[in-house]
């Protein structure tokens, strides 16, 4: 089993840690929160003093933090587990940031003669739990090769989706797509409704016909239809409207660099910027019906 540093001890970062020590990894790991300190210790990790302490020993040095600017800090830290890992370590940022930082860190570990990956997931907090993550992974074949079984221990699926950066652009188009089509559904019942039109009538015809999506199917945002979506359990998250948000950003800002025509991305984007400006950004993103309802005039 491998020695492994932990750094990013949230709400993702503790449970996917204790999915590794259960799989019998030595864990040393690190959070400037004292909080996720003591969540991190929970889960069985061995808490250092500093994100530099996690090197000692390591063979693979994961990092789960909010943003770019965060895993560049860490990344550049002169102090930090990139200057003292011994060479040929695996440094997996499973964050989701931004491609442009992400591209950075890769630059900056390979110069440091380290391995690499960028490893943003998808399944949230109760995914991290379940160690039932999907990996959505960027980064060199040979880097591949050392960090998929490692991440097969807090995922079921693996994709290597192409070289550096390749992961959090896959995640950006995926949240892209699921940001835009939350609003469509929203719409379409909020329409329906107007029409006279039941949910579950609704439901039964778009989620059988060509406007299903995950969005109808699996997450539908009004209560009834699929029991197991947050609009049974009052649009409390899983997955907070401040993250889609904060990727449906991320999208614009790969888009705006790119160039890429999304105009119903940006659109998607505004419409989750005014939802958070109006006091819901902890609220499941499907609650964005609420707000389309509210504009509707009812
Ligand atoms: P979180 O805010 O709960 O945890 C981040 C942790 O990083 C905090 O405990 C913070 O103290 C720590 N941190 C910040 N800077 C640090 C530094 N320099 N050194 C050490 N620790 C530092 O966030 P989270 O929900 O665990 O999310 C982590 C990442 O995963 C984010 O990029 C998020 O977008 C992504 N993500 C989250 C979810 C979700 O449902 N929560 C789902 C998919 C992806």
């Amino acid at each position: 089993m491998a020695t492994i540093g932990f750094i990013g001890l949230g709400n993702m970062g503790a449970p996917m840690l204790a999915n590794l020590v259960k799989a019998g990894h030595r864990v040393s790991a690190f959070d400037l929160s004292e909080q996720a300190q003591k969540a991190g210790a929970n889960a069985g990790g061995q808490i250092v003093k500093s994100a530099g302490d996690v090197a000692a020993g390591a063979d693979v040095i994961i990092t789960m933090l909010p943003a770019g600017k965060h895993v560049l800090s860490v990344y550049n830290d002169p102090q930090g587990p990139l200057a003292r890992a011994k060479a040929g370590t695996l440094f997996v940022d499973c964050s989701t940031i931004d491609v442009a930082s992400s591209r950075t860190a890769h630059a900056s570990a390979q110069k440091a003669g380290m391995l690499s990956l960028d490893a943003p997931v998808s399944g949230g907090v109760g995914g991290a739990t379940a160690g039932t993550l999907t990996f959505m992974v960027g980064g060199s074949d040979k880097a591949f090769g050392v960090g998929q079984p490692v991440l097969a221990h807090m995922g079921k699926k693996i994709v290597h989706c192409g070289g550096d950066g390749a992961g959090q652009a896959a995640k950006i188009c995926n949240n892209m797509v699921l940001g835009i089509s939350m609003i469509a559904v929203g719409e379409a019942f909020v329409l329906g409704e107007k029409l006279g039109l039941s949910h579950q009538a609704l439901f039964d015809v778009v989620s059988t016909a060509s406007g299903q999506c995950w969005s109808m199917n699996s997450y539908c945002p009004v209560p009834g239809p699929v029991p197991t979506s947050p609009a049974n359990n009052d649009y409390k998250p899983g997955f907070a409207a401040e993250l889609m948000l904060k990727d449906l950003s991320l999208a614009m800002e790969a888009a705006h660099t790119a160039h890429a025509d999304c105009a119903l991305g940006a659109h998607a984007r505004d419409i989750y910027d005014t939802f958070k400006a109006e006091g819901h950004a902890d609220q499941d993103f499907s609650a964005i019906i609420n707000a389309i309802r509210a504009r509707s005039g009812e």
